[in-house]
């Protein structure tokens, strides 16, 4: 049977929890225990984890003393802590893990080589891939949709607050529907948000599947990817 590889995402804001801002630890430990689900079943996962709990590059050069590139740079450094927080939250449930940075820091963790990468993700290491793609002007959705491409992933997963993509906003409206399945033109032409459209280019470009998931819904991950049911989220494919 062919080992399954996917790329997991997931937002930096859903780790602050309702405070909006910084790591709840109880988030962490839930992701971690998703993530091992995943891992006992045999499954090589790479993850992303964004850094909107900390800092964002856009709202960090509003006020006008930060310039855009610095803010996104900030924003990049901000996923490095983020994905040190998780990587010790998986290493407590029993798991190995390494991260790798896209900018050297050799003392905290590898720098980003994607064979190295899938070499650990062979023997079973989860790998946390941090500071974005390393260029300003991108986002972790992005980083984490080349990633996926780079270490041949299956997919990847879109971890979010949300089922997946509805027909409307289903904040605004009791009938909105769940949509299963729409085509990367589609999420394109609708602008569905998910994910940002430079993300949905390279999957589409590359022909990775993206499944938009509730992240908050216990064994959901798991489900898909495992069990390989994808009733109750989304694919863009
Ligand atoms: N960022 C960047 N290049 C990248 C990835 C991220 O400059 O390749 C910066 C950007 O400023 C972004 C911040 O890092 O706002 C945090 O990432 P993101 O907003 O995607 O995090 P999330 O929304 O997933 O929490």
């Amino acid at each position: 049977m062919k080992e399954k590889r996917v790329l997991v995402k997931f937002s930096g804001e859903a780790l602050a929890g309702g405070s909006g801002f910084g790591i709840e630890p109880e988030i962490l430990k839930y992701i971690a225990e998703e993530i091992k689900s995943l891992a006992v079943a045999g499954v090589q996962i790479g993850i992303v984890i964004g850094g909107g709990n900390i800092i964002r590059g856009v709202s960090a050069s509003q006020g006008g003393i930060i310039g855009r590139t610095s803010g996104d740079y900030m924003g990049m450094l901000s996923t490095v802590i983020n994905s040190i927080a998780l990587r010790e939250a998986i290493e407590r449930v029993g798991l190995n893990v390494r991260v790798q940075s896209a900018i050297k820091m050799e003392a905290i963790c590898e720098t980003f080589i994607i064979g190295r990468a899938i070499r650990h993700m062979q023997k079973g290491r989860v790998v946390i891939f941090a500071a974005g793609t390393g260029n300003p002007f991108f986002t972790t959705d992005t980083a984490a949709t080349l990633r996926a491409i780079e270490m041949e992933s299956d997919m990847i997963i879109k971890a979010t607050k949300v089922n997946g993509v509805y027909d409307k906003d289903p904040v605004k409206f009791s009938d909105a529907q769940l949509i299963g399945e729409l085509s990367y033109d589609k999420a394109l032409a609708d602008d569905i948000k998910v994910m940002d459209d430079t993300a949905i280019a390279l999957a589409k470009d590359n022909k990775l599947p993206i499944v938009v998931c509730n992240m908050f819904e216990p064994g959901n991950i798991a489900k898909i990817v495992v069990d390989e049911d994808l009733s109750g989220c989304s694919v863009v494919k």
